[in-house]
């Protein structure tokens, strides 16, 4: 028997609408408006349902063909927006453009609004104070030998380009950035690998036409109506790949804004000259913006210094420490201008006083440009205006004349006037929505005015209606209500109904109670949805008008912003360094690095201890690579990155934790730290040590600061050991990039290069042992180190006491000279283990924390006779001593 056909189903009028507007739309989730709901059907709602969490249904349960449909409410969008984008979605939203009351026929529904998940401006889609990019991507093909790429941030206006050496993954690390858009020539292995890369970024592909030089240049200069781009340092030819990644991303974000232009002023072109470079594994190395782990917050070096009052100011904040400076005259303007902040402590309170009122301009007056600032926020910006012209007056008074920031204040554009007007306009307690009553305040408009006065006029009516009706019907409760369906009506409880005058025209019956309608109260319902009407018409046109005079001014608030974000990062640096007592670093153009009494700003931070300072003295010239070896816990780590970090903070601008420091400034900082799979590249732990090093050794300079913490551990130690001894000798040598290096490393043996190596100077991290515990000094002394206390170390950690005690007893036997191979062999014998048998490791089995001098001073020390010993004899003593524990060999 053939099965029963299914006839194909039949469309309503509002699905046949829904087809043809989402096939307008097909790469994105339709919500497409219903009353008081956002719908989806078909796929869309399927993936609403299961990226929402909300139920899924069907419409025509009992039809042949079911319609899968998911619906949210309307009042809560911007929660499920937020989670759609952050699923990667994008999203078009659909509204229903006419009323539905006066609509003939289907509603006109149109799309409003497609965001995606780089492209979000609304305040709850945005990452709070932070960034939030879409970053246009032109890998190097063919001939070119530069990435293309281009960064917008929609909701600021944030607009930048550039091609280089870059990575992507470094660009995203560094910038907060939520989408990547790539040609849809783009292949699907490189599509992959990025995917894998970066988790948590979208990647969309758009028509590789856009990327096209000539093309991109043209959506440009279209933009900005400009014949050339030469203004912003694009002449015709040069970044040709920059300017296509630029001109792609526009497009792409125009694509999105429908109708509307996209609020961007102004496009700057990042010179590779301008800025410290950092890639994705010193960031991440470092810790700035996210720990090793990944989290964002407590231990990244952003979180323990950010002392900004604005949301401008942490986005400058973190655009500095993904880009620090390099320019040694803006730094110099730069150190100037926090130690003329940290200096006057009173100009420093009330200016952070007056940073706190300012809230987001960027973001606020790009939403005013596009028409979607809410009056609630819209009054927000007034008030803020007035407070960053309040700044300016303080920043840029007579006292400060000299100060660098007076300088950049006074220069500021006046917006005062616009943030009276906003304020003048706006009621004290305007609504959140755009479309909400009781915008504009009293006194600003003569029509309002006299329309909500009759409005309120004729609601004074109504109520001596209700009580002149009461009394002519002698119905106590008659009372005088409202619905959407049925307008104004006279309500009366059954008790009373026999009392209802012959005038009272029944509208409705409810089971407690009738609802009436009477001539007279028909005439005050349409004059008072009259009056509502005007009022609403009037109180839009006038915040349209507000809203486009914001706009006229956008650059000017933008440039505002600019001065306000410098301002307030000024004045966290200042506030830092008095808080934890940071100096000011002299920046200059030597190869020195000298930094006296420094610190980790993070780590010191975390402690329970004190932390120990050290110093750091670098110079091409004569000590260029210092190879620091050390006990495991040492503190080699930490010594190593407190070097880059003060570094990168003195080229942010800012002061830095140290007592002195003298930085002859970086142009890359490079560091390769330990061991780190790639697994999501498809790289072994042993291949991403030796490409991150490759790296290194091809493109460092001898302006770069080169961090090494282990290399060659992956592998076996005679292998590691020789690439770490030709690395090392390499970054050294004459022919070679010579930057400034510092080398942490176990492998002993390559400390025997001082000495060979004219420019490479051994350091070592102290450790003492006092009544069989391992003191970790933490302080960075001349010298070599010979061992590494490693099995020290694992008893701390807590290895069990009979896979110590072996180790120790296997360590013996492999450090015996050649001719002892037959003990070694033996040592070598497997052994059997009782866990049941003694849980100590005995302290006659630990290795000696002390090298022959040190146990000699340890041992002269308990036998000195402290009541015969005159003062100068202990002085004396306590020379001898000295000078013996300085020799490198302790000898
Ligand atoms: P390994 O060789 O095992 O990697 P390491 O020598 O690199 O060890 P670190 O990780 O730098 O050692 O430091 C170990 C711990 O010592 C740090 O977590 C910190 O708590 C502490 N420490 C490091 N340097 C200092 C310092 N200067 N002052 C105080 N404490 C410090």
């Amino acid at each position: 028997m053939t099965p029963p056909r299914k006839t194909p189903p039949k469309l309503t009028p509002m699905l046949a609408q829904y087809l043809e507007i989402k096939s307008e739309h097909a790469g994105a989730l339709l919500l497409f408006r219903m009353g008081d709901f956002y719908e989806t059907f078909f796929e869309d709602a399927e993936v609403l349902a299961r990226v929402a969490n909300v139920t899924l249904t069907t419409r025509d349960k009992n039809s042949e063909h079911p319609i899968p449909l998911a619906g949210v409410p309307y009042h809560a969008l911007d929660t499920y927006l937020g989670r759609l984008l952050a699923a990667g979605l994008t999203v078009a939203i659909c509204e229903q453009v006419e009323d539905p009351a006066q609509a003939k026929g289907l509603v006109r529904r149109e799309v409003v609004e497609v965001i995606s998940p780089g492209t979000a401006t609304a305040p709850g889609l945005v990452s709070g104070a932070s960034g939030h990019y879409c970053l246009a991507w032109l890998p190097v093909d063919g001939e070119a030998e530069d990435n293309g790429w281009a960064l917008m941030d929609a909701s600021t206006g944030d607009f930048r380009c550039g091609q280089e050496d870059v990575s992507l993954a470094g660009l995203c690390e560094r910038h907060a950035v939520r989408e990547v858009v790539v040609a849809e020539t783009a292949g699907e292995r490189d599509l992959n690998a990025w995917r894998a890369a970066l988790p948590g970024v979208v990647i969309n592909r758009v028509s590789a036409a856009w990327f096209h030089p000539a093309f991109a240049a043209g959506t440009l200069r279209d933009h900005f109506g400009m014949r050339s781009l030469d203004a912003f340092g694009l002449a015709e030819g040069e970044h040709d790949r920059a300017v296509a990644a630029a001109g792609a991303l526009l497009r792409y974000v125009s694509s999105l804004s429908l109708a509307r232009p996209v609020q961007v002023t102004t496009l700057s072109f990042a010179a590779r000259r301008d800025r410290l470079l950092l890639d994705e594994e010193t960031l991440r190395n470092l810790e700035v913006f996210r720990t090793f782990r990944g989290d964002r917050g407590e231990g990244t070096l952003i979180h323990h210094i950010d002392r900004t009052m604005t949301p401008a100011g942490r986005r400058l904040l973190e655009r500095r420490l993904a880009e620090p400076l390099h320019d040694l005259q803006r730094l110099g303007e730069w150190h100037a201008a926090v130690a003329g902040a940290l200096d006057d402590r009173e100009w420093r309170r009330e200016a952070r006083t007056r940073l706190a009122g300012i809230g987001d301009l960027e973001r606020w007056a790009t939403r005013a440009a596009a028409g979607r600032l809410g009056p609630a926020q819209a009054r927000q910006l007034g008030l803020s205006l007035m407070t960053v012209a309040a700044l300016r007056d303080l920043i840029a008074d007579a006292d400060h004349q000299r100060h660098p920031a007076a300088d950049w204040a006074s220069g500021m554009p006046d917006l005062a006037p616009l943030g009276v007007r906003l304020l003048d306009t706006l009621a004290d307690q305007p609504p959140a929505q755009v479309k909400g009553a009781g915008i504009v305040r009293e006194g600003v408009h003569v029509e309002l005015d006299e329309t909500r006065s009759l409005a309120s006029d004729t609601r004074g009516f109504l109520a001596s209606l209700q009580a002149r009706e009461r009394e002519r019907t002698g119905i106590p409760t008659l009372k005088i209500g409202f619905n959407k369906v049925f307008g104004y009506y006279f309500e009366v409880t059954n008790k009373h109904l026999d009392k209802v005058p012959e005038d009272f025209e029944q509208r409705q019956t409810l089971v407690n109670a009738s609802r009436f309608h009477t001539p007279q109260l028909k005439t005050a319902e349409s004059r008072i949805l009259d009056a509502e009407q005007r009022m609403q018409e009037l109180e839009q046109a006038i915040y349209a008008e507000l809203l486009a005079a914001v706009a006229s001014r956008l650059a000017e608030i933008r440039a505002a912003a600019a001065v306000v974000a410098a301002v307030d990062l000024v004045f966290a640096f200042a506030e830092l360094a008095e808080e934890r007592d940071y100096c000011r670093p002299v920046c200059d153009d030597s190869l020195i690095l000298d930094i006296r009494g420094g610190r980790h700003p993070v780590v010191e931070c975390l402690l329970d201890s004190d932390f120990i300072p050290n110093d750091c003295a670098l110079d091409v010239d004569r000590r260029q690579l210092l190879l620091l070896t050390g006990p495991n816990m040492g503190g080699k780590s930490t010594y190593l990155r407190q070097v880059a970090l003060i570094t990168l903070m003195a080229q942010a601008g800012g002061f830095v934790p140290a007592a002195e420091a003298r930085i002859g400034v970086a142009d890359r900082i490079f560091t390769r730290v330990g061991a780190s799979d790639n697994v999501a590249r498809g790289q072994s732990t042993f291949y991403a040590e030796m490409s991150e090093t490759a790296r290194i050794l091809h493109q460092s300079t001898g302006r770069s600061l080169v961090i090494l913490d282990e290399i060659g551990r992956g592998t076996s130690t005679h292998d590691g050991l020789s690439l770490a001894w030709a690395i090392t000798e390499f970054l050294h040598d004459e022919a070679g990039p010579r930057p400034r290096t510092i080398f942490a490393t176990h492998f002993h043996e390559l400390t025997d290069l001082e000495g060979r190596l004219s420019r490479l100077v051994n350091l070592r991290l102290g450790v003492k042992e006092w009544e069989g515990k391992i003191i970790f000094l933490h302080t960075v002394q001349p010298g070599r180190s010979d061992k590494s206390y490693g099995i020290h170390v694992a008893q701390l950690a807590g290895i069990p006491a009979p896979v110590l005690r072996r180790a120790a007893d296997l360590l013996a036997a492999l450090t015996l000279d050649g001719d002892d191979a037959a003990r070694r062999a033996t040592a070598a014998e497997p052994q059997r283990y009782s866990l049941a048998a003694d849980r100590e490791f005995p302290p006659h089995q630990q290795l000696s924390l002390f090298n022959d001098g040190e146990r000699d001073a340890l041992e002269a020390l308990k036998g000195l006779d402290l009541e015969s010993l005159s003062p100068v004899d202990a002085f004396m003593w306590l020379v001898r001593i000295r000078r013996q524990l300085d020799r490198p060999d302790g000898s």
